[in-house]
């Protein structure tokens, strides 16, 4: 990697190289085009100094005046560093400070001359064929008392002499802008420095920041230019970022011990269904304690499981099963986390709760089967002992006879309730009627609706489809409606409405009973849940009646509804499929 004062150094160096070439090149222009224009004005004012002197001779001008006009021309040359030249108006040299006149050729046709004799000065760089030099000329005309061009005053300097000056000229500013640069690359050095130095400074503790390291401290003076604010505003940073880090370290501790110490199972699935995710209970429970990046059907390869995964996945909604795994029984709870796509998964083990609802069940079955012989004993002798008895006697055995068929009762309906909850039971499904099995239980009824004086009304809709089931448990679900109907409402009517919606058979039970409190109507399908104990007993309730509905509905994939207002009435509304 360059470094950043090497970068600026470079560039800086560039201008300044550039800079000076071009200052050292336009101002030796400069100073040489104007010191040649010196030497020209220099020249001319000498050629006008000297076609003064030469004047007088030129107009005592005849053959013999040319070795005169030459050795003046020779003197005076001689006491300045340039030639000096005569010439007649003719182009004839009449003199030369440098050179015989009689040797030269005719000077008319020179630049300089033909530029003079039109009036003009001018100057004019050229090789002398005389002295073999490149020479710069200036020529004026020389006039006489009537203005008329008599002659030419020529004054020449040697280029040898001129570049001489001008190679010394460049040498010198040469030689300052080689100074110069040096210092500017001096001062360049130390300024690039001082900027990259404190942002190599940033970038080293950037790059401590970046391998975890928060505890770096920039020293910011009080100066506070733009990097000073920068290196404030960094500091500033690291110590937000030092506390986020800090928290959220903490929190992933907290996080860490939370899951360790929760028994039940737990784990964490991404939207490829692999284990991110898992606390010390799961890998116990799967004696596995590499479950990362794991595909959990590597790990749980039961179908009911896999299948509630990629159910919750479809449906984005959670969901909680029972489902054995490795011969346990678990609660399993999986719960879709839409910001993520992650799924959270809770196994609870169920065994043991299992074993002792199964014990508990088989318990009741065999006390109630024990119990159920010697209470039909009972109940045969206390009938008998009814027909012989009279008066007070009569009475204390008819309330034997009415807690024995309670008694009975509740053995039944327990003895049904353990049956309904077995998981693998026999349902005795075929098509139903429904119309044929009410009128069928309403026949049972009749003798109970005239002795209470109620009304007994029935709706069926045309052309009612059939439904499947078992014939016995769905008549078992009517009876049970049917006989709380009637026992709960002391006037009025019981109703029967039997429809259909869709793909379902809606019966409705509707009566104008005692009602059921709203707060006693999430219960009432629980076992023994009685909402008003001495009513029950007095009707030889046992609570476990609507337990036994709910059961034999569920087990027919329908559904029971109630809507109750205390002393108006209930509606209980069965929802069953279609055949
Ligand atoms: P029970 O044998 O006591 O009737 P159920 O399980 O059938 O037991 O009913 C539970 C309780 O729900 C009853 O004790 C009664 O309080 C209430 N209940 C059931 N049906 C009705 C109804 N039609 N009207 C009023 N209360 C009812």
């Amino acid at each position: 990697m360059k470094q950043l004062s090497t970068k600026i150094f470079f560039g800086y160096l560039t201008i300044i190289l550039l800079l000076s070439g071009m200052i050292v090149y336009f101002s030796y222009q400069t100073i040489s085009h104007h010191y040649y224009e010196y030497a020209v004005q220099e020249l001319t004012d000498l050629s006008n100094t000297i076609s003064w002197q030469i004047k007088p001779y030129l107009l005592d001008n005849k053959e013999g005046n040319i070795p005169q006009i030459d050795s003046v021309t020779k003197l005076i040359g001689s006491k300045i560093n340039n030639r000096v030249t005569i010439i007649q108006v003719d182009g004839l040299v009449l003199g030369d400070s440098k050179a015989n006149p009689y040797k030269m050729e005719n000077h008319k046709n020179r630049p300089e001359i033909i530029e003079a004799s039109n009036g003009k000065i001018s100057s004019n760089k050229r090789y002398s064929n005389t002295v073999r030099k490149e020479m710069i000329y200036v020529a004026v005309p020389i006039y006489d008392n009537s203005n008329k061009i008599i002659g030419f005053c020529r004054v020449s300097l040697f280029v040898d002499f001129f570049d001489n000056l001008l190679f010394k000229l460049r040498f010198d500013i040469i030689q300052i802008a080689i100074i110069t640069v040096i210092f500017s690359l001096v001062m360049v050095m130390i300024f690039s420095k001082n900027i990259s130095k404190p942002i190599n400074l940033l970038s080293f503790a950037a790059r401590k920041v970046a391998a975890g390291d928060f505890n770096v401290l920039l020293k910011v003076s009080n100066k506070r230019d733009e990097i000073e604010e920068l290196m404030d505003n960094f500091n500033n940073m690291t110590e937000q970022l030092k506390k986020l880090f800090e928290k959220v370290t903490n929190q992933t501790e907290k996080l860490n011990t939370f899951f360790s110490i929760i028994q039940e199972g737990l784990i964490v699935l991404n939207s490829k269904n692999e284990i991110v995710l898992s606390n010390i209970s799961f890998q116990k429970l799967f004696n596995n304690y590499k479950l990362e990046n794991v595909k959990i059907s590597k790990i749980i390869n039961e179908n009911e499981f896999l299948d509630i995964i990629s159910n919750v996945r479809s449906k984005k909604e959670s969901k909680t099963r029972e489902i054995q795994i490795v011969g346990l029984n678990f609660l399993v709870s999986v719960n879709y986390l839409a910001t993520t796509n992650e799924l959270v998964i809770l196994l609870h083990n169920i065994s043991d709760i299992k074993k002792l609802q199964s014990y508990k069940k088989d318990f009741i079955i065999n006390a109630s089967h024990e119990l159920r012989t010697p209470l039909t004993a009972i109940k045969g002798f206390v009938e008998t002992l009814e027909e012989e008895l009279k008066g007070d006697k009569l009475r204390y055995v008819e309330i034997i006879k009415r807690h024995t068929d309670r008694l009975i009762n509740i053995v039944n309906d327990l003895l049904s309730l353990s049956e309904l909850e077995q998981t693998n039971i026999n349902l005795d499904i075929q098509r139903l009627n429904i119309k044929d099995i009410i009128e069928d239980i309403i026949k049972l009824f009749d003798q109970k609706i005239k002795l209470k004086q109620l009304k007994l009304n029935i709706k069926y809709e045309n052309n009612l489809k059939d439904i499947v089931g078992d014939k016995f448990r769905i008549e078992q679900v009517i009876v049970n409606l049917m006989d709380n109907a009637i026992k709960y409402t002391d006037v009025g009517s019981i109703n029967i409405d039997v429809r259909t919606e869709d793909i379902n058979l809606i019966l409705e039970i509707i009566d104008t009973g005692i009602g059921i409190p709203v707060d006693d109507q999430i219960r009432i399908f629980e076992r023994f849940y009685i909402v008003d104990k001495s009513r029950s007993r007095k009707v030889g309730g046992t609570g476990l009646g609507l337990s036994i509905v709910k059961h034999i509905i569920n087990l027919h994939y329908g559904e029971i509804t109630l809507e109750s207002k205390v002393g108006q009435g209930t509606r209980f509304t069965i929802k069953l499929p279609l055949a």
